[in-house]
């Protein structure tokens, strides 16, 4: 089943708004299956829409659209799919009824103009808005689907969850796409391939290669009639992913790195505190990304100067002898997180961020350490002098480098 997708809305195309429903919707559509083929903005534009329309009901089987179903005359959705469908609008009773009671429920009365939103054409019916006044129409017609939903995300993602997506799965025939995400660090993209590359070029199972802020990512797809089979495929290329990367994996699927370290410490009771000058508080503020981190981080503290390194629990000989930007200093920040806390684990994280040198090194070198009882390990780092890239890298090389670590020492 080929399907596309319209973002429709004058704002997209000014670059006032980004297009988050359509990379939403694209993501839901492979495990049922379904083959998203184009991906178009239109704005709020008759005609326009209705070329767009009729061109879908060409090659698509099935249109998805977000956005023009709002109350005011610049919302042109319904009137485009009613025009290149050649059907007329009408207000439907029982729909208008309950638009007037979704006001009344707010003390208010119904506007005028939102008798527009109850209007349906024949080959359409509704699809209940649970959060908005708009109201989603699924129009079938020689053997076509056209489903159109509000623009706001929470509207259209609660309509997706509670009838599009049950629906979609009575019309798809039975393949199912299955995908696994292996994510690693510590090896630069042309290595990874290198190192895998027989599997790369096949189509199905079909293995793709990503570079993201986290590392690099490997990503198999396997359609089949059903689900064990497309996860048989699977099987031998994650085998020798795992063979030939295993030092470098630190998660799976939609983990991060947050809650891949999450994961592992609680299932150990383990625990957590950090001490960062170069990353400024971006280690702990993505460390408490994960919901569950109350169980796990005792807390951090930004030591930003050679004096607050000392007020967090550094010793001053060890800032005297080294500097603040040295792998001696990221160990002693390490221990000191680690022992003021009364955790099981340590991370210091020290570095230049730039513009500027500092104590002669240059912006990107950073120093990084984790602590487990007495043991240290060093991590040191290049990274591009760019401050958020260096936040970053520091961070998820930490939290990356924290959970191989984990594994390790207790197994
Ligand atoms: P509309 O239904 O076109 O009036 O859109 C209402 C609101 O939904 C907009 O103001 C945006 O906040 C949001 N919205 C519309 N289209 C999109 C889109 N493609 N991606 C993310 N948000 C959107
Ligand atoms: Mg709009």
């Amino acid at each position: 089943m080929n399907a596309e997708i319209i973002s429709i809305g004058t704002e997209l195309l000014m670059g006032e708004l980004t297009d988050t429903n359509a990379s939403w919707i694209a993501g839901r559509l492979p495990p049922l299956g379904i083959q998203l083929q184009w991906v178009s903005i239109i704005g709020d534009d008759l005609p326009k829409l209705a070329e767009a329309f009729r061109r879908g009901m060409q090659r698509s089987d099935i249109i998805f659209t977000t956005g023009g179903l709002g109350p005011t005359q610049d919302d042109l959705t319904r009137e485009a799919v009613a025009a290149a469908l050649d059907e007329t609008p009408t207000v439907q009773e029982e729909e208008l009824e309950n638009l007037r009671q979704w006001f009344r429920n707010r003390g208010q009365d119904m506007p005028g103009h939102n008798v527009k939103q109850a209007h349906l054409i024949p080959s359409a019916q509704f699809i209940t808005n649970r959060n908005g006044t708009a109201p989603g129409w699924w129009s079938e017609k020689d053997g076509k689907h056209i489903v159109i939903m509000p623009g706001p995300p929470g509207e259209n993602r609660a309509m997706w969850n509670d009838e599009i997506d049950a629906k979609l799965r009575t019309l798809i025939d039975s393949e199912v796409t299955i995908t696994r995400n292996i994510k690693t660090l510590g090896l630069g993209e042309a290595s990874v391939d290198e190192i895998i590359s027989e599997y790369f070029g096949l189509e199905n199972p079909y293995l793709g290669i990503y570079s993201k802020a986290d590392g690099i990512h490997l990503r198999i797809i396997a359609r089949a009639n059903d689900e064990a089979t497309a996860r048989e495929m699977i099987a031998p290329v994650e085998n020798a992913i795992h063979e030939r990367l295993a030092p470098y994996i630190w998660g799976y699927d939609d983990e991060t790195p947050e809650l891949s370290v999450g994961a592992a410490l609680t299932a150990r009771g383990m625990t957590l505190a950090t001490i960062e000058c170069v990353s400024g508080g971006f280690l702990a503020n993505t460390i408490t990304e994960a919901t569950d981190s109350d169980q796990w981080y005792r807390g951090g503290a930004v030591a930003y100067t050679a004096d607050a390194i000392i007020a967090a629990g550094v010793p001053s000989e060890v800032l005297d002898s080294n500097g603040v930007v040295s792998q001696p200093t990221a160990n002693a920040m390490a221990l000191a997180a680690q022992t003021t806390a009364g955790s099981d684990f340590g991370v210091g994280v020290t570095g230049v961020l730039g513009p500027r040198e500092f104590e002669g090194h240059r912006p990107g070198t950073i120093h990084i350490a984790i602590s487990h009882g007495e043991d240290v390990h060093e991590f040191p780092l290049r990274t591009p002098p760019r401050r958020l890239v260096i936040k970053r890298r520091s961070c998820n090389t930490a939290l990356t480098e924290l959970r191989k670590l984990i594994t390790t020492v207790a197994p």
